[in-house]
Order: C-alpha cells, then sequence, then structure tokens
C-alpha cells in the first residue's frame, strides 16, 4: 500500500507535521501505515455527508494531536478507531499489525460506543462513571471525546431525530465528563454544538443577537484597552489583550438561572490580558496600570496568584468602571496560568457536584493527566501518566441495565442473583436464571460494566444454599441466609412435631435434658440438628425409641436400688427415727410409696402385722388411707444430728469423658473440704450418669457445691437425689 493520491498525500503529510510540532518522538512509519490502513478499510464506506468514510477517523486524529497531544500510539489508534466495528478488519488483525496496546485501545472505544445506543440517559453522572469503569486506559476516552468533537460537528448530515440524541448524550455525559478533565475548550464547543441542536430557536437568537452586538463591543473593548495597551507597552511588556470569548450555551444558561434577558448578560464586558513572561510581579505591574486608569470597584478585587484555588487555578480578577460608566470586568495572568485555566481540572464540577472515594481516584488521575499536558515536553511524567493509564477506576464498581434500560450500580464480581435482589428481594427469592446481553447464563456468572440483565423468575424456585458462595451484596447475602434460617427452623419446629407425636403415642415422656441425652448418644451436635433429620426421615424413631425405652428402664431399676442405698445410709446414719419424740423398740419400716429420708416431714401410720409405716407428711398413699382412719397416724421426727452435717445425695449426668469422676470428686471436695460419702459413675454411649452422696451443713453449702458442678464441662445436669 502506498499514497499515491495526491490529495491523500497532503492530508498524510498535515498529519505528520502536527505530530512532529506536538509530540514527542513520533513513530512516522507507523502512523504512515495506520493512515494507509485507514484508506484502505474504509475505501468503500461514505459518510453522512457523501465524504470518504475515512476523512472522519482523519480529522478525528488531528483533533487528538492538537487537543489532546499525547503520542503516537493514541493517533495511530485513533486513524483505527472505527475499522473494527465498520469494517472486516478484526481486532486480531490490529494487534498483529499495530501492537497489543493500540488494539486494546481501539477495542475499548468501541465498546464505548455500544453502551449509549438506544438507552434513554436518566442517570447522566452513573453513565460517566460507567464510562469511567469499563475503561482501563486514559487514552481510550480521549480518542472518544475527540471522535465525539468531530460527529458534534458534522451532526447536520444526520437525521433529526438522531441530532436529538447525540446531542442530548453529548451535552449530559461528554461535556460534563470533558470539564472533569480540565479540557474547557473541548467542553465549551461540545455544548455550545449539542445547544444548537437541542433548542435552535434560543441558539440562533443568541447567535444573532451577538452578531447584531458584535460591532458595538468589539469597539467598545477597543475603546476600553487602548489606553492600557499604551502604558503596557511604555513598561516593555509583552501581552495580548482581547475580550473574553462569550459561549453561546452559557449565556443561555445564566439566563435562564439568573431570569434575566440576553442584554443584560451579555452587556457585562470582560477582558483578559496574558502576560507572556516568567515573572508573576508583572501582573500586579499591569493591575497597578489598570487601576491607574480606571476606578476599581471596591470588594470586586481577587487575588488567585497569591492564593491558588484548590485545583491551582491563577489570576488576578477585578472590577473597573469604564468608559461611559459601564462595568469591566478584568482577569489578568501569565500564559502559564492561562494554559492551566483552560485545560486544568474544571473548578465547576469540584464545587456543584457530589463526591465519593471514586471521585478522588478520579481527581487524582485528573491532576496526571493536566500535568502531561502542562509538561508534555518532560519525558518524565510523560512516562509515568503512561503507567498510570493501567489504572483502573471504579475497579469496585459495576453499572449493569436493567431491560428497561435503567441504570443499576453494583460492587465488582456482582452475580444475576445480586442483581435481582438489588432490583427487588422478591426477585431475588424466586430467580431461577439469567439473561446477559440476550444470552442465557448460570446465575453465578460474573457481570461486566455494560452489561444488560434480565432475570428468570418462577414462583416455585426459592434461594439455593449455595448462593451464599458467589453472592457479593449485603443485601443479597443477608436475605438469603435470613431465608435459610426460616426454613432450618420451619424443618426443626416440623421434627420436634413428629417427635412430640411419637413419643406421646408410645407413652413416652422425655423432658429436655433426655433429648439432649439421646441427641449426643446418636452423635448429633445438637438438639435443633437432631430434630432437623427426623424432620428429613434421616432417623427411624421406632429404633430410637424402643432402645430408649429398654434403656430408661434399666436405667430406672438403677436409680431406685441406688436411691434406696442411698436412703438407708443416710437413716442409719442419723439413727433412725424417733416415735412419739423417744427412741423406742417399736417395729417401724420406711414406706416405700414416699421413701422418706432424713430431712424430709415425716409420721407414723400404724399397720396390722408391718409395725408402724414411716411417710412423709407430704405423702398421697398416706394423706389417701389416714383419711379414712386419722387415729392410727403417730407423730414421728428425725432425731437431731450429732454433728452439724447431713448428708446429702446428688445425681450428675453429662458426656463421658477421662477423668470426669475426678473432675466431680474434686469439685466437691476442694469446697470446704466437703466429705464424699460414696460416688458412683456408669457410663454408656459416650454418657455418664452418677449418683454422689456427701455431708453437708445445710442447704446452702449443698447448693454451692450443685452450681460447682453444674460449671463442670461436659455436664448437663446435676440434681438432688430423689425417689424415682
Ligand atoms: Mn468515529
Amino acid at each position: 500500500m502506498s499514497v499515491a493520491n495526491i490529495k491523500d498525500r497532503k492530508m498524510l503529510d498535515d498529519l505528520l507535521a502536527a505530530c512532529r510540532g506536538n509530540l514527542p518522538n513520533v513513530n512516522e512509519a507507523l502512523i504512515t501505515k495506520a493512515f494507509e490502513f485507514c484508506l484502505e478499510a474504509h475505501k468503500n464506506d461514505l459518510r453522512a455527508s457523501g465524504e470518504p468514510y475515512f476523512t472522519h477517523p482523519y480529522e478525528v486524529a488531528m483533533i487528538v494531536v492538537k487537543e489532546f497531544p499525547l503520542d503516537d500510539i493514541t493517533v495511530v489508534s485513533t486513524l483505527l478507531h472505527d475499522v473494527v466495528e465498520d469494517t472486516e478488519f478484526n481486532l486480531d488483525m490490529l494487534a498483529r499489525e499495530f501492537g497489543k496496546e493500540v488494539a486494546e485501545i481501539v477495542d475499548g472505544v468501541t465498546k464505548i460506543s455500544g453502551i449509549f445506543k438506544g438507552q434513554e440517559i436518566t442517570q447522566a453522572e452513573n453513565y460517566r462513571k460507567m464510562l469511567l469503569s469499563m475503561v482501563k486506559d486514559v487514552r481510550v476516552i480521549l480518542v472518544k471525546f475527540a471522535d465525539r468533537l468531530h460527529n458534534m460537528r458534522t451532526l447536520e448530515f444526520v437525521s433529526a431525530d438522531k441530532q436529538r440524541r447525540i446531542a442530548q448524550e453529548t451535552l449530559e455525559i461528554y461535556a460534563p465528563f470533558a470539564n472533569r478533565f480540565g479540557l474547557a475548550r473541548v467542553k465549551w464547543e461540545l455544548e455550545d454544538l449539542s445547544f444548537k441542536y437541542l433548542n435552535k430557536e434560543a441558539y440562533d437568537e443568541i447567535a444573532k443577537k451577538i452578531k447584531s452586538k458584535r460591532r458595538e463591543r468589539e469597539s467598545y473593548i477597543k475603546k476600553f484597552s487602548e489606553p492600557i495597551k499604551e502604558k503596557l507597552d511604555g513598561y516593555n511588556l509583552k501581552y495580548e489583550i482581547n475580550g473574553r470569548a462569550k459561549h453561546l450555551y452559557s449565556i443561555y444558561r445564566k439566563m435562564v438561572r439568573r431570569n434575566k434577558p440576553f442584554e443584560e448578560i451579555y452587556d457585562l464586558f470582560a477582558i483578559r490580558i496574558i502576560l507572556d513572561t516568567e515573572n508573576t510581579n508583572d501582573c500586579y505591574t499591569t493591575l497597578g496600570i489598570v487601576n491607574q486608569i480606571y476606578l476599581p470597584v471596591p470588594d470586586r478585587f481577587k487575588d488567585y496568584i497569591s492564593i491558588p484555588k484548590t485545583n491551582n487555578y491563577q489570576s488576578i480578577h477585578t472590577t473597573v468602571v469604564g468608559p461611559e460608566g459601564k462595568l469591566v470586568e478584568v482577569q489578568i495572568r501569565t500564559v502559564k496560568m492561562h494554559e492551566v485555566a483552560e485545560k486544568g481540572v474544571a473548578a465547576h464540577w469540584r464545587y456543584k457536584e457530589n463526591k465519593t472515594t471514586s471521585d478522588k481516584d478520579l481527581e487524582m488521575w485528573v491532576n496526571w493527566i493536566r500535568e502531561i499536558f502542562e509538561n508534555a515536553s518532560k519525558e518524565d511524567a510523560r512516562k509515568e501518566l503512561l503507567e498510570s493509564f493501567k489504572l483502573n477506576l471504579y475497579q469496585y464498581e459495576i453499572y449493569v441495565f436493567t431491560p428497561k434500560g435503567e441504570l443499576r450500580r453494583l460492587p465488582a464480581n456482582s452475580t444475576p442473583v445480586d442483581f435481582a435482589f438489588e432490583i427487588h428481594s422478591k426477585l431475588g427469592f424466586h430467580c431461577i436464571g439469567a439473561k446477559v446481553n440476550g444470552k442465557i447464563v448460570p446465575l453465578d456468572t460474573i457481570l461486566h460494566s455494560g452489561d444488560q440483565v434480565e432475570i428468570i423468575s418462577s414462583k416455585n424456585q426459592h434461594p439455593n444454599k449455595n448462593w451464599i458462595k458467589f453472592v457479593v451484596t449485603h443485601k443479597a447475602k443477608t436475605a438469603i441466609r435470613k431465608w435459610i434460617n426460616k426454613e432450618e427452623e420451619e424443618i426443626i419446629e416440623l421434627g420436634k412435631e413428629l417427635w412430640e407425636k411419637k413419643t406421646k403415642k408410645m407413652k413416652l415422656s422425655f423432658d429436655q435434658n433426655d433429648v439432649a441425652k439421646i441427641t449426643a448418644s446418636l452423635k448429633f451436635d445438637s438438639t435443633k440438628h437432631f430434630y432437623k433429620s427426623i424432620a428429613q426421615g434421616k432417623i427411624n424413631l421406632d429404633e430410637v425409641l424402643t432402645a430408649t425405652k429398654e434403656q430408661s428402664g434399666r436405667d430406672k431399676d438403677v436409680h431406685q436400688l441406688e436411691f434406696e442405698n442411698f436412703a438407708s445410709t443416710a437413716r442409719e446414719d442419723i439413727g433412725g427415727v424417733l416415735i412419739e419424740g423417744k427412741k423406742s423398740g417399736l417395729l417401724y419400716s420406711y414406706a416405700k410409696c414416699c421413701n422418706p429420708i432424713p430431712g424430709d416431714p415425716v409420721i407414723g401410720y400404724i399397720t396390722i402385722g408391718e409395725g408402724i409405716k414411716i411417710h412423709r407428711k407430704t405423702c398421697s398413699t398416706l394423706l389417701s388411707i389416714s383419711a379414712k382412719d386419722g387415729s392410727k397416724l403417730v407423730p414421728v421426727q428425725w432425731p437431731e444430728a450429732d454433728s452439724s452435717l447431713f448428708v446429702a445425695g446428688l445425681t450428675v449426668s453429662g458426656d463421658d469423658s477421662p477423668g470426669i469422676l475426678n473432675e466431680i470428686s474434686h469439685a466437691i471436695v476442694s469446697y470446704q473440704n466437703t466429705n464424699i460419702k460414696s460416688i458412683n459413675i456408669n457410663t454408656s454411649n459416650n454418657l455418664f450418669e452418677g449418683s454422689v452422696t456427701l455431708y453437708v451443713h445445710n442447704i446452702e453449702h449443698l447448693t454451692r457445691i450443685m452450681d460447682r458442678l453444674k460449671k463442670l464441662k461436659g455436664v448437663f445436669s446435676v440434681e438432688r437425689f430423689e425417689s424415682a
């Protein structure tokens, strides 16, 4: 390939010349190759204007060189920016021919272009953020700005519909964005062009009025400036003095905002004096000159040179009374200050929009860009900036579309399930599948900025435990956990009901303690887990209950025996009962119905053949028999104990573990040297059950010891010995 056509040859020469003038280290061969490639790739296409299509990428490249003079790679990428979308050439080919960097920039530009098509622009700030979240290389945005600027300049050739849509998008997204990047000139042009297509009437009227006033205005500015110029020349200062450009859209906006007619906005004259000097003192000299000639208006003086604005804006602002008593705003600054003002971070945005942490990142980034514009010749800054291109802004967020085209912000790595819960918890609970960009995908698919997501739901679908593993939003996580817990509670409740029904049927009764023992013996970590397994049919209740019944029968016998041992020991220990206040030789025995032990209030009942039966006073059997014949009752009592010690009995149960016997006896003995009379531990199914008889001074003493035992690890229960 070579550029044969003279006209094309001239275009290429112009481009190369512009590159040489604005960029460092220009790879002219690569730019020439890209130019030829662009020419060839688009050779069959025409623009809406009827011009050959390649004039568009060419003009865009020219804008890039002049407005965003960064590097030759950007220029090459710009020349190729429409190739992938509009011609048969693909990214692989671009990567092969021009390198991976170029292919990546072109890919980025192509993706951004696809985003807005057919979408209503309702959340401009989010769109701007989305744009950034998709861009991994700042040059993509610069190419896009230039592309948009050229499309706006040539918008007259497309349909009215398209004009409106593109103008709206430009005004709401690209212009504020350019502003943020400190690209003031580009911003103004984008705004004025958008304004032209969005409100043609107002645009034309303002344009007409400006035109009709131009001569009057120019002559006034001239009259105002002449005496200043003379003095400045006298001081040998190099300067430029002109009326500040008024942008149509900004005039319009002021008219609307202040509700004032054109004349009042426009008649405020403003001039700017830009000094070609490095010496900031010259600015103050100039200020002195202006004030010698015209009377300054008090309180209108601002010195942003001594105290720059936070975005490094520097300038002197003053307002003076000009000829005919008209007020004139005067700005005085050096060339360098002017550059910063035109290309620096936009102060407007800083004060007007809400900020988030991410915006801070952006600010930093933008500062880099500004620096590169200001120090275009400083190789170091350029290199560092190129490295920072790879920095991914908004890397913690993505922006995705609903089927209706609404934009939703989600954290990075969000999935369709996160999206569903973001829309509505009901949608989340019932989501069964998802379509991303029209294709059905698994629910754990990671979404990306710009994806359009549609949730498929079904009333019968419910959250799945596995979802927890991949969702990232707090909202989805909480909702799913809550649902799972609720579902679990229900299952547990069901299991408990089944258990109670069954035990009732088998005429068994279990307290919490019993259930805990059974649970542990079946190796469940909790009764909840046990009930859940019942509900899920994992346990054969008949088997469990039959075994338990037999065991508890055996336990009961053992208990009874142990208790009786304890009771007789305790009775012997205290020396039996006193009948009618004294030790007597009368035959007596202890009633089996209530098994009285020392400490229980007791009474005697005279039987035929069995002597006196000793009952507890509260014994129900005694109450029913004595009701018939109260005369057979005799007063009985336990004698005062010799020592101040009583025998008491305890049952202790819990998890069996090596050394449990030792721990129990230690817990007792270590409290006030309590004396143990006997201790017995039986184990089965990893559980133990023990009985302890011990000497205590009083109930408090006993209670303390019971508390100590309850605190031992693995002990379920500690109870006073009672007859079964
Ligand atoms: Mn384009």
